[in-house]
């Protein structure tokens, strides 16, 4: 008896020994063609070696375990038997395609090889049977271009200028204008080719092509692209790819003839309409390689009304089956309809909310369900700025809208330009242009702020992967001339060089010179319905990050629930106030600072009051002065002089006190709480806005309720120290106003002495809210500003899994934090028997795990930027539907 586990598993003839849920297993295309196959879509019959298989090679080594051969053979017997062929065979032979597929979908990452047992003497029995020789001869320089780059390395480039060479000798535009003469002298080049890269002739044993092609599908597991793609989609711990072996279907065989790609609905809105394109007399991949430019699947129903009919009705199937927006691909062989994949459709965030809501409507799943469905980060796309359609640039020319939002960048012609301009100049939008795009360009897609390609339809590998970025593209604008050697974009006969500025609407496909303005989006329809399931569903509350009113105002219409920090830096900032705020750094005594902070207060009180009005109702915490003084004086010479004229001292009492303030490392200088506790008067004045303005605000009518956050405490006594003071005066404002004020004083825990007292801390506190980016930055002993230097390398080393100034470190920041709500409630608890109150407002409040890992520690609510409330709230719901389980959303 065999110990090993089952390694290969059989589809076809409305049979499967395999189902949907063993994507792991099966990789997620091996998974779909068994589900499909025994439900009873008609699909190729064929095979799928695990992904165990997978793992097993690369532990032997990049070995076969031994029994996986009698598996296959066995496999590759049953699909002989049903097609009724045989593999090898030279006058009918049985001809397979090798296909990839891991348990997620990767786009363009891994190869396939159609066309596979084809030789020379099989091509011959092979145009006999179809009675095809064009087809055969066809399929045979297809196998030999596809079989030698992807499973021998040579490069396809190569084939490629063959087939144009030719085409140019026979003065033909099209592939299919070449005849069976031509293909046969293109075979032969071809086979020239291939000797001379790999150093012997193409195997004509086709068992010897089928195993070269699995092994050659598992080794692109650990290619560069694919490894590259895990990576920047933070893929880890899949076992491997499966491999499919398939019988195959031949969509070249003439004009009754075609192959597909199609979405169930539109992925770009969530339209319920059937959305892809199709080409007639063409195999594989020809749809998405851009090579001709596809016919939309409307125009199927005219020229293959069959074929479109039960294409139709595949489509209703699937979607009530899987219950969920299918990208399907199929092929037409003499008017045979034969489906070759389905899988969960990537959509930008529009689409996705969209069809969440409309299959809840119709009743194929529920609220819950829908919420998990959509991707919290895609929603990003929604919330990205549109084109301002006052805005007086017009669109010069116009391609296919692949991926929507507007984007306006400076144009770069490759990805590795783009790769070094980002290095370069990080802060500069790039729009990457290029006639077509390829899985070795991904890296230079993922900086760019939009794609823009001249060639491709709506499923050509730049829009499908813009889309899953949900970055706005524009495909197929044949009207623009890209010329890669000159540097320069010819559209409607204006010439661009790289550099400059050109703007892509991808919800319509229009293309514009120069930058255009954008305009903020909203939350309506179908996004708020959404929103308010996500609302029922999650326990953490969400805040913003704001700093001014119309800030304030803007999180509030997406849903922030209250301020988690209001910075108050920027507040002496200004033309009268910084004059004010030098003035306080460069007074000789308290008296001095005090003059100055006075002619301070007025601004601040009414920024604050400003605030509280847009706030009505909802708590806003605010933090006390936090950045070292010398960020507030100028360190140029010339910038001295204009301080010492504007306040009538001399330069050199400047240039001194700039010295004086001069730090080796600001970042841990004197800065947070250690300024009130030298200057008590900074915190006084600041303390006095704030309560004043409430005061004045509430007495106007409306609910006030603020919280002062005293920042970057290591120790309780800092805490202890500033908490009374602050106490005293507001009391005394408050009980001489006679208006009943609420308030409450809270410290920030962003250092990790802090973190670990908790308990002590929380005795004088009446919030948390953790700093992590602080916290993150003493915990790693990272400066946030310097790890440009290294945090690529450590990301690509592995080092780290991630950035975790972008996503919480959970195993050691992670630590700190629990530790720190954990004792800080119960010190809360046991003095006060009160409940503490405990949020976040690092920048990765807005970061969807580090959601995820805020409500399982229980904190009350997240804080993060306007724009990513929405995205919070959702994570937020997903978090609390998980309840310790996984995210079920796609990745
Ligand atoms: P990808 O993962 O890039 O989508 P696939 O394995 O789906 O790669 O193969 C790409 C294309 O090759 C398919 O869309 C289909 O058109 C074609 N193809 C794959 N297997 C077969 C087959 N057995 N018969 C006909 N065409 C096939
Ligand atoms: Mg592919
Ligand atoms: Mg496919």
């Amino acid at each position: 008896m065999s110990t090993h586990p089952k390694y290969v598993y059989s589809f076809g003839g409305g049979k499967a020994d395999g189902r949907a849920d063993m994507k792991e297993l099966l990789g997620g295309k091996g998974a779909n063609l068994a589900e499909m196959s025994s439900i009873g879509i008609p699909v190729p019959p064929g095979f799928t070696i695990t992904t165990e298989v997978c793992h097993d090679y690369y532990e032997a080594g990049r070995k076969l375990p031994e029994s996986v051969k009698p598996e296959v053979e066995a496999a590759l017997k049953k699909v002989e038997e049903q097609v009724g062929k045989k593999f090898g065979d030279a006058s009918d032979p049985l001809l397979v395609s090798v296909r990839s597929g891991a348990a997620l979908s990767m786009p363009g990452m891994m190869n396939t090889i159609l066309n596979l047992g084809l030789t020379d003497a099989a091509v011959e029995g092979f145009g006999k049977k179809t009675n095809n020789l064009r087809l055969a001869l066809d399929s045979y320089r297809r196998l030999i271009d596809m079989f030698g780059s992807t499973a021998m390395g040579v490069e396809h480039e190569l084939f490629e200028h063959e087939l144009t060479g030719l085409k140019k000798e026979k003065k033909v535009k099209e592939d299919t204008e070449l005849t069976a003469d031509d293909l046969k002298e293109l075979v032969k080049r071809y086979k020239a080719v291939y000797q001379k890269a790999v150093g012997e002739p193409f195997p004509q044993d086709p068992k010897d092509q089928l195993w070269k092609a699995i092994m050659a599908v598992f080794n692109s597991w650990m290619g560069n692209k694919a490894v590259e793609y895990r990576r920047i989609e933070r893929i880890t711990g899949l076992k491997g790819t499966a491999v499919n072996v398939q019988a195959m279907v031949f969509g070249n065989t003439g004009d009754n003839s075609g192959t597909g790609v199609a979405f169930t609905r539109d992925p770009n809105n969530g339209e319920n309409t059937f959305y892809g394109d199709y080409l007639i007399n063409a195999q594989g991949e020809d749809v998405v390689a851009g090579i001709r430019t596809p016919e939309p699947i409307s125009r199927l129903h005219e020229e293959m009304p069959k074929v479109y009919d039960q294409l139709m009705d595949i489509r209703q199937k699937l979607e009530k089956h899987y219950k969920e927006m299918q990208d399907i691909e199929f092929t037409v062989q003499d008017g045979t309809l034969y489906m070759l994949q389905t899988r969960t459709g990537k959509r930008t965030g529009t689409s996705a909310v969209r069809i969440a809501v409309e299959l809840v409507k119709e009743g194929l799943i529920d609220e819950k369900t829908a919420v998990q469905r959509v991707n919290p980060e895609s929603l990003n796309h929604l919330l990205l700025p549109q084109l301002d359609p006052k805005s007086k640039n017009k669109p010069v020319a116009q391609g296919i809208a692949a991926s929507p939002g507007a984007a306006s960048g400076k144009i770069i012609l490759t990805a590795e330009a783009a790769v070094e301009f980002a290095e370069k100049h990080p802060d500069e939008p790039i729009m990457l242009v290029r006639k077509e795009t390829s899985p070795e360009d991904v890296a230079g897609m993922h900086l760019a702020k939009g794609i823009l390609t001249s060639t491709g339809g709506k499923a050509s590998h730049a829009a499908v992967v813009a889309r899953g970025w949900g970055k706005p593209c524009v495909v197929g604008c044949e009207a623009i001339k890209i010329d890669e050697k000159a540097g320069t974009v010819t559209i409607a006969g204006k010439t661009l060089k790289v550099g400059d500025y050109i703007t892509i609407n991808g919800t319509t496909g229009d293309v514009m010179i120069g930058q255009v303005e954008t305009i903020d989006p909203s939350v309506s329809g179908d996004f708020a319905v959404l929103m308010g399931w996500a609302d029922k569903a999650r326990k953490l509350k969400v805040r913003t990050n704001a700093d001014t009113p119309a800030d304030a105002a803007k999180a509030r219409e997406f849903g922030a629930e209250g301020i988690g920090l209001c910075r108050t830096e920027h507040m002496f900032f200004g033309d009268e106030r910084i004059v004010a705020m030098r003035k306080m750094i460069l007074a000789d005594d308290t008296k001095g600072r005090e003059a100055a902070l006075a002619a301070l207060e007025p601004f601040q009180k009414k920024d604050f009051v400003g605030i509280f009005e847009a706030m009505d109702g909802l708590p806003v915490t605010i933090r006390l002065l936090d950045p070292p003084l010398h960020e507030f004086l100028p360190h140029d010479a010339k910038g001295q002089e204009t301080v010492a004229k504007e306040l009538g001292i001399p330069v050199q009492k400047v240039k001194d006190r700039v010295e004086q303030l001069h730090e080796f490392n600001p970042m841990l200088g004197f800065r947070g709480c250690r300024l009130p506790i030298v200057y008590p008067e900074i915190g006084d004045m600041q303390v006095r806005a704030i309560i004043s303005a409430a005061i004045d605000v509430k007495k106007a009518g409306k609910s006030v309720l603020p919280e002062i956050m005293i920042p970057l405490i290591g120790t309780v006594a800092e805490l202890k120290i500033l908490k009374e003071r602050a106490i005293k005066l507001a009391d005394e404002l408050i009980k001489a106003s006679g208006q009943k004020v609420e308030y409450l004083v809270g410290t920030m825990i962003e250092i990790p002495r802090a973190a670990l007292v908790a308990d002590k801390v929380a005795e004088e506190a009446q919030f948390f809210s953790f700093g992590t980016n602080d916290l993150t930055q003493m915990t790693f002993g990272f400066s946030r500003d310097d790890i440009k230097s290294f945090m690529g390398t450590y990301l690509k080393e592995k080092i780290l899994p991630v950035d975790p100034f972008q996503s919480i470190d959970v195993e050691g920041v992670g630590q700190l934090i629990e530790w720190g709500v954990k004792r800080g409630r119960e010190g809360r608890k046991a003095k006060h028997n009160e409940h503490l109150k405990v949020g976040i407002c690092g920048e990765h409040g807005g970061d969807p795990d580090s959601v995820v890992f805020c409500h399982k520690v229980g904190m009350d609510y997240v804080s993060c930027s306007p724009f990513r409330v929405p995205i919070a709230r959702l994570a937020a719901a997903q978090a609390s539907l998980a309840e310790g389980g996984k995210i079920a959303r796609d990745k």
